[in-house]
């Protein structure tokens, strides 16, 4: 495997894939994360004395068609503000005319998924975005799991492809966190559903102490002991959430936050999960089960935490996740938070700066420890 940081870079074109998927409204950043962890490798690339192209996604607009809402000419201009020294160009239609750059210059190229066949991984724009380069450098983590033109088919045409350091950093922590855990390591799984989350949390019962769950996570696991009435959970499930429940290792909520579904009243009713009746709906944990997690986070020296442990959106139904998220960043383990809405809670909190770690990937960082590995990894061991 080549890294970024090891190779000569003086003079050459570097074709950068980063993540600037960032949310924008209007012509708004409204969160810059991604763009901010990027940063260090752009200011690398200019270190190195390179001819700088960036290249991105945004959102997920119709190949062959521009749209301005998924331009990425907003992230171009906070670029500019970020380095201001840089010259830094816009460039749209980037294939038409052979683009002349000179060292320590930056070309951001408009969204990639602008081109027809990018998501397909096609061979013929796979061989022209190689054609504007000299090296292939891989850096966007949170896209890492996709094996499209620009991440992934590129490296059939290029003669050097390397890792970039975001990419790298976000593979080196979380290897350690997979393979060699402070213990003891507790796991803190939410969301929506079992069938989206089985093979992660398959693959995390293998290496967490202890595993907390929350949201409609736990409703499948709970609905193999109770009736918890109108609760989203699956059914189909059922028979490998009992499997599991047998490792030992899974911590369910012993009472919870119910709606009650045939009322206009949307005020949370505390309920042991044992009696939980036909129109009430689970939609956070409840105040014991909060405490009984907080002992739990308290001992940890490891924490992994991916999802809400309820229906965070609404303000009613936040307490659990807002809690868990609080006892998270004021431990004082070695935290690891990653998911687009995992983030969003942590945006929301405000506790960004108390996380050990933010990892910018959501299905990337699922895939990495589902896998332990991604496509692209394996694709660049092969330089
Ligand atoms: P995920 O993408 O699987 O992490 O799911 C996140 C979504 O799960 C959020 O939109 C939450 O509102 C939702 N969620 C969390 N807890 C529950 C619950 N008890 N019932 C229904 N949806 C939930």
């Amino acid at each position: 495997m080549l890294y970024m940081k090891d190779i000569d870079l003086n003079n050459k074109k570097v074709f950068i894939r980063l993540d600037f998927n960032v949310p924008i409204k209007g012509n708004e950043i409204t969160s810059s994360e991604r763009i901010d962890r990027s940063i260090p490798t752009i200011q690398l690339a200019i270190k190195k004395n390179a001819k700088i192209i960036l290249a991105s996604h945004l959102g997920r607009p119709k190949e062959g068609t521009y749209n301005k809402k998924y331009s990425l000419f907003p992230v171009y201009q906070y670029l500019k503000k970020k380095l201001p020294k840089i010259n830094i160009i816009f460039c749209k239609d980037y294939f038409d005319n052979p683009i002349q750059i000179k060292s320590k210059q930056i070309i951001v190229l408009e969204n990639v998924r602008f081109n027809i066949g990018e998501t397909k991984n096609n061979i013929t724009l796979s061989k022209k975005y190689a054609d504007l380069c000299d090296i292939f450098i891989m850096d966007a983590f949170a896209t890492a799991h996709r094996i499209e033109s620009s991440t992934y088919g590129i490296c059939d045409f290029v003669k050097t492809a390397c890792m970039g350091p975001l990419l790298h950093s976000e593979i080196k922590i979380l290897k350690k966190i997979l393979y060699q855990p402070l213990r003891p390591m507790v796991t803190i799984v939410g969301g929506a559903k079992v069938s989206t989350k089985f093979q992660l949390l398959h693959s995390l019962l293998k290496i967490t102490d202890t595993m907390l769950v929350g949201g409609g996570i736990a409703n499948t696991f709970l609905s193999t002991r109770y009736s918890i009435g109108k609760s989203l959970h699956e059914k189909n499930f059922q028979k490998q959430a009992k499997k599991m429940l047998e490792t030992k290792k899974i911590s369910l909520p012993i009472d919870s936050r119910v709606k009650i579904t045939d009322t206009v009243n949307s005020n949370p009713k505390i309920k042991s999960v044992s009696m939980i009746e036909s129109n009430e709906e689970i939609l956070d944990i409840g105040d014991q089960t909060i405490q009984k997690y907080k002992k739990i986070i308290k001992k940890a020296k490891t924490i992994l935490w991916n999802g809400p442990l309820g229906v965070f959106e609404l303000p009613n139904f936040r307490t659990g996740t807002a809690k868990i998220a609080s006892y998270i960043a004021n431990s004082s383990s070695f935290s690891i938070a990653g998911g687009g809405d995992t983030i969003a809670v942590i945006d929301l909190l405000n506790l960004k700066e108390k996380i050990s770690y933010i990892s910018t990937g959501g299905g990337a960082f699922l895939e990495f420890i589902e896998k332990q590995t991604l496509p692209i990894i394996n694709r660049l061991n092969q330089f």
